[in-house]
């Protein structure tokens, strides 16, 4: 059986001192809820003070982005290598913010895929529609090449050390979710498209939703039979939300 997980995506929110806070209360909070995986990502410059807040703890920490390559003159980006000294865990590929505001092709968002697992670095692929694209029918030629382009690069073995999220743009920080029912009919086209190539990948691939996931719904979201857990924008950064979103994946 695939093991629920709740990523928490702070993006460019907080400071030490907020971080330390939420942090605690998070941990604290989720004492006991053993058989989810958590993961939060926060800013880059917070990740060793993350590291180390979490280190009595099963939190995971992963990055929001990392670089497709490996070193060199590229101002302002972050290797894979680097977060693999700081001894991140994983890292988002591919959120819809970096595709849309820092113009991530598939093809870059492919390579970064590939740079974080030669680091050793389990990467979170996200995939998602636009509102436009979703009204015109084509979310599934959406979802499925932005998926394809990895595969294409990276061989679809490699879904064996990573995992996917779905995240329909029009659901992130807006408030609107994708009923449980619209989420499930992607997540089931993406594992389906895995199972094509690989019956064992797909079966083990965690595959989260993402998009305005809150306490109120996640349980809905949670118990369809695709939906493994959620990554959690906004409601990441109140405690008693995260933890309450974490619970719903013990039903
Ligand atoms: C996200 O940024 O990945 C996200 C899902 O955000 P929110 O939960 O705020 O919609």
């Amino acid at each position: 059986m695939r093991q629920k997980m709740v990523v928490g995506n702070w993006k460019m929110h907080g400071s030490a001192e907020q971080i330390q806070q939420l942090l605690r209360d998070v941990i604290r909070g989720l004492a006991g809820q053993e058989s989810t995986a958590v993961g939060v990502c926060p800013p880059y410059p917070y990740l060793p003070l993350v590291k180390q807040l979490c280190a009595e703890s099963d939190v995971k920490v992963g990055a929001q982005n990392v670089s497709r390559h490996e070193s060199g003159a590229f101002t302002g980006e972050v290797a894979a290598p680097m977060l693999s000294d700081l001894g991140v865990d994983f890292a988002i590929v591919g959120h819809s913010e970096r595709r849309e505001l820092y113009g991530e092709t598939n093809d870059i968002v492919a390579e970064k895929f590939m740079a974080s697992q030669a680091a050793g670095i389990n990467p979170i692929l996200c995939v998602g529609e636009t509102l436009s694209q979703r009204d015109d029918g084509e979310t599934e030629a959406v979802v499925l090449a932005q998926l394809q382009a990895v595969i294409a690069k990276a061989g679809v073995e490699a879904f064996g050390e990573a995992a996917l999220a779905y995240e329909p743009v029009w659901a992130i920080g807006t408030g609107k979710t994708a009923t449980p029912e619209q989420a499930q009919e992607v997540h089931r086209l993406l594992r389906g498209y895995i199972a094509g190539l690989s019956e064992d990948i797909a079966a083990n691939l965690q595959i989260l939703y993402g998009g305005s996931v809150k306490d109120s719904n996640a349980g809905a979201l949670f118990t369809q039979a695709d939906i493994d857990g959620g990554l959690v924008g906004g409601a990441s950064l109140q405690a008693e939300q995260f933890i309450a979103i974490c619970a719903n994946t013990e039903n």
